[in-house]
């Protein structure tokens, strides 16, 4: 559903208290989808993967007009809100253009739930756990929910575009009074009025995609390092992923609009800019009028005065070789590059659709390693995908060790319904797909220490962001490579990117000396 659709159709779909609790024939712990399903006919089609795979050619619309209703502007004065993010970095940026939304509608952010009028939790759908937390939170918030019926209590991300988690909120946590999709975010102040005004439980989530809006406001994160989405959505449906349904298809936001947002950043003094996307690779593909890649964004990123450009995440079948030739310029295109293998196996890769194999992801990674001879590889691992024998994923121990990736994300695999690998019988135990797990990651931290230990005595570029954690008397902050390093010195230097010399590596992290000139610089 795109804007002008929108625009013709009354999109928000009321549940009333009345309907919710007592008007129907079955009591409410005995309904099935199909008694819901007629809350969902304009706004909500389940998650289909036939139905995703099919996606249509219809243009995307960047609309540049969102404003804020009139009679909305000013409802937050006094109030405040809080958000809950989980996930990953798409979701923190979302977070970031919804407290943008509710500073522009006068509300205050807290980070105290009894002190918040609306509690918004950002949720993530990738794996069962991240999920299982949400419902804990949700569970938390319902003894405030009865002590403050006026407050607002929304659950919006990916969790939302999932028809499951719909029914079950609807049935199971009648405190939720907003229930809104990763589509939907640009429609806060309207469905905060439904909420607040019908006092009834409010659900809009588009399972098609919808257009580009370009002019949210946003409440950054910090005043160092900013994100910057350059695309939304995936097209590559990983057979365990449920990404590509939750977040819809490919759309490339218009280079003018990323270029003129990170110069803006870059004047207001960031010294950092992560450029996000599920896989950035695919970066202007849908464009039909120019033909702009990810390799041309990045050109244009290098000459921008603005210290440190990142990208996340990298898909290793749409890296090209003029992408490596653009990297290879160096400057503030940073030689660190994450790049999820997900498995070490070419059959294991080949059930989950990553469309490359063992061998062709060395070939890429040598091709990288000679035109950066510098570089860090980092990757995300899946073990005990379905059936994954154990000589596949001593493939998957090898292939970490040939690459000497110097970090890595590592997951158990989590069956996600409405995914292809869902539906496939599994004969890994539990229990072997754990022990797997554990010798991975005790791989994974033998390799970061071994990284770390190179850096012994060497002088290093950080970017420091704050005081540690753990000791405010200590700073703390990145090398290029992303690693963190503590060091003392004033506070005067936060923001600032600065040498220092390392003393002391940890598997995870550097110790260091504040030095005011560098001899050797290594990054
Ligand atoms: N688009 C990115 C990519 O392709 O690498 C990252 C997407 S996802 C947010 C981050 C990571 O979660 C993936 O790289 C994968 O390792 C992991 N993941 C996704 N679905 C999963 C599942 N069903 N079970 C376990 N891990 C999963
Ligand atoms: Fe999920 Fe694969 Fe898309 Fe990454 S590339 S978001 S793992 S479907």
């Amino acid at each position: 559903m795109n804007e002008k659709q929108r625009k013709e159709q009354a999109q928000i779909k009321q549940v009333s208290s009345v309907d919710r609790k007592s008007s129907q024939d079955k009591p409410l712990s005995e309904k099935t989808t199909e008694d819901f399903a007629h809350y969902f006919q304009t706004t909500y089609t389940p998650p289909d993967i036939k139905k995703a795979r099919k996606r249509g050619r219809d243009k995307i619309e960047v609309h540049y007009d969102f404003e804020i209703p009139e009679e909305m502007s000013k409802i937050g004065k006094g109030k405040k809100f809080l958000i809950r993010t989980y996930g990953c970095q798409m979701n923190e940026h979302d977070t970031e253009v919804m407290a943008g939304i509710l500073s522009e509608m006068g509300y205050e952010s807290t980070l105290d739930a009894d002190d918040a009028d609306i509690i918004l939790l950002n949720t993530c759908a990738i794996r069962e756990n991240a999920e299982n937390k949400v419902f804990g939170e949700l569970g938390h918030l319902k003894p405030l929910k009865l002590e403050k019926p006026d407050l607002i209590i929304g659950v919006c991300g990916c969790m939302s575009q999932q028809e499951s988690v719909v029914n079950r909120i609807m049935q199971k946590h009648q405190q939720v009074d907003l229930i809104f999709g990763t589509h939907n975010i640009h429609r806060l102040p309207d469905l905060i009025k439904e909420a607040m005004f019908s006092k009834v439980q409010v659900v809009e989530v588009w399972s098609k995609e919808g257009d580009i809006i370009e002019n949210l406001p946003k409440v950054r994160h910090g005043q160092i390092k900013a994100w910057v989405n350059i695309m939304y959505g995936c097209d590559k449906f990983c057979t365990y992923c449920i990404v590509p349904m939750t977040r819809g298809k490919e759309r490339s936001r218009r280079p003018e609009d990323i270029i003129r947002e990170v110069r803006h950043l870059a004047a207001q003094g960031y010294q950092e800019v992560t450029l996000l996307g599920q896989n950035v690779n695919a970066y202007g593909k849908d464009f039909d009028d120019i033909e702009y890649r990810f390799a041309d964004l990045m050109n244009d990123m290098h000459k921008i005065d603005i210290p440190r450009v990142r990208f996340t995440t990298s898909h290793p079948r749409d890296f090209d070789d003029h992408l490596i030739e653009v990297l290879a310029k160096g400057g503030n295109l940073l030689d660190h590059i994450h790049l999820p293998v997900q498995s070490g196996s070419s059959e294991i890769l080949r059930k989950m659709n990553r469309k490359y194999t063992r061998e062709s992801y060395l070939e890429l990674v040598a091709k990288i390693k000679k035109a950066i001879p510098n570089v860090t590889l980092t990757t995300d691992i899946i073990v005990g995908f379905p059936n994954e024998t154990d000589e596949q994923f001593e493939e998957t121990m090898t292939l970490m060790e040939e690459v000497g990736f110097e970090a890595a994300y590592t997951f158990i695999y989590s069956p996600r319904e409405g995914t292809p690998a869902a539906v496939k019988k599994d004969d890994v135990p539990m229990e072997v797909k754990k022990e797997r797990l554990y010798r991975l990651n005790d791989l994974v931290n033998k390799q970061s220490a071994e990284s770390m230990d190179a850096y012994e005595g060497k002088v290093v570029k950080v970017l420091v962001e704050g005081e540690s954690k753990k000791d405010e008397t200590v700073l703390a902050g990145y090398t290029e490579k992303n690693k963190v390093v503590n060091f003392k010195g004033p506070k005067s230097i936060i923001g600032k990117i600065v040498d220092v010399k390392i003393t002391d590596t940890k598997t995870w992290s550097l110790n260091g000396e504040l030095v005011e000139k560098t001899a050797e610089v290594s990054n």
